[in-house]
């Protein structure tokens, strides 16, 4: 079978990982074990990433895909070697559901064979036969074999409906182990790793479509001393609001992240600085406009505000560089006295600096 691997992952949605994964790893012969099936999910969901580029590498020798390979690359490339506990859960699904799948082909399969040997016995006995009761006995076999072969195709549809179920739920969950993955569990945004990736892909694609970017790297200020006042409860809602409001702001097509402890970004694809001006005042005006209450004793937690900087980027720089400017906007804001918004340096600024 041969399966296109790029226009398979065109359409990156995570639900279609774990099918993209079989096909190619049966189209490159790969043994469909727990630990192959983990490093292929990998190697389709991070076509950019160390591992698929080895594998890359390793497919493009006609090297062949042995155990030993996928568990020198596994140690290699899943240094913890911590399988994900779902994945593992979803590949022995997977192994289950594939063995009861192919014990019924070979059922079917073998009936069916059965049932061909049936009808050729027959037409001889029939040609040969020429009293009635010999017809008589030669029908009843053939019923009798009809009504095997009938019996094995039915458990065969019900296997294979269950199957189809059950890969329907295992991609589900897979699903939701990719979206775990790359979510902040307290705020729901993305966390810093899908951050990271779309930084990198936003930037390539700029580069692609000739278009601009902007990102924004946003603090809320004071967090800690705010947090030693009231506590980490009120510390975590506190992130909870504030990221409640970048996640408004920052919708698709843009991103918001949790970027670290109290900062986030927002990533603004073929936007311009202006507008992720217009957008990061508006964040500022809406935390700091609102007064947040200890909802158990109705007391003030007193205003937040948030400091902010942002870097339209220029073609051609990279994700690290577009990073470090929009970061060193933010500090300008924080040394301005915070509860600001401020534009980074262009490039030729920062090396001359
Ligand atoms: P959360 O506590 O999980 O609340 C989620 C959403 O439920 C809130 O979204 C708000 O729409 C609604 N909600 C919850 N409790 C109340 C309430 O007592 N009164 C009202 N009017 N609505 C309520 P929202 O406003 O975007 O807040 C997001 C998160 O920010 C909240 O998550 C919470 O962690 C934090 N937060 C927001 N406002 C306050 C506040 O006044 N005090 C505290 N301690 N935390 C707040």
């Amino acid at each position: 079978m041969s399966v296109d691997v790029q226009t398979a992952l065109r359409s990156p949605r995570s639900y279609d990982l774990a099918k993209t994964a079989l096909e190619v790893m049966e189209a490159n012969q790969v043994w469909p074990t727990v630990r192959n099936f983990e490093l292929w999910v990998h190697y389709v969901a991070e076509k950019e990433s160390p591992l698929a580029q080895e594998i890359d590498r390793l497919l493009a020798a006609g090297e062949p895909f042995t155990e030993t390979v996928g568990a020198e690359l596994a140690a290699m490339f899943l240094p913890e070697a911590k399988l994900n506990g779902d994945i593992l859960e979803a590949g022995d699904v997977l192994s289950k559901e594939l063995q009861s799948v192919t014990a019924a082909i070979e059922t079917a399969q073998k009936s069916s064979e059965e049932y061909g040997q049936e009808l050729a016995i027959a037409s001889g006995r029939l040609q040969d036969g020429d009293d009635a009761g010999e017809v008589k006995a030669v029908v009843k076999d053939l019923a009798e074999a009809t009504k095997k072969v009938q019996g094995e195709t039915a458990v065969l549809e019900t296997q294979l409906a269950e199957t189809t179920a059950e890969l329907g739920r295992l991609r589900e969950s897979l699903d939701q182990v990719r979206r775990d993955a790359m979510t902040d569990g307290l705020t729901n945004l993305a966390n810093r790793k899908a951050f990271d990736e779309r930084l990198e892909s936003t930037c390539g694609k700029a580069d692609a479509d000739g278009e601009g970017m902007t990102l924004a790297i946003i603090d809320i200020d004071h967090f800690k001393g705010f947090n030693d006042a009231w506590g980490h409860q009120i510390g975590d809602q506190v992130l909870r609001y504030v990221a409640s409001v970048i996640g408004r702001m920052g919708a698709t097509p843009r991103m918001a992240a949790r970027y670290g402890g109290e900062e986030f970004a927002i990533i603004f694809p073929a936007e311009n600085g202006r507008i992720a001006k217009a957008v990061l005042e508006e964040i500022r005006e809406e935390v700091s406009s609102r007064s947040l209450k200890r909802r158990s004793t109705n007391e003030d937690l007193g205003a937040i505000t948030v400091s902010a900087g942002y870097a339209e980027r220029i073609a051609g720089e990279s994700a690290m560089s577009l990073v470090e400017r929009a970061d060193a906007a933010l500090y300008a804001s924080k040394h301005a006295g915070r509860n600001r918004t401020t534009a980074a340096q262009p490039m030729a600024a920062v090396a001359a600096a």
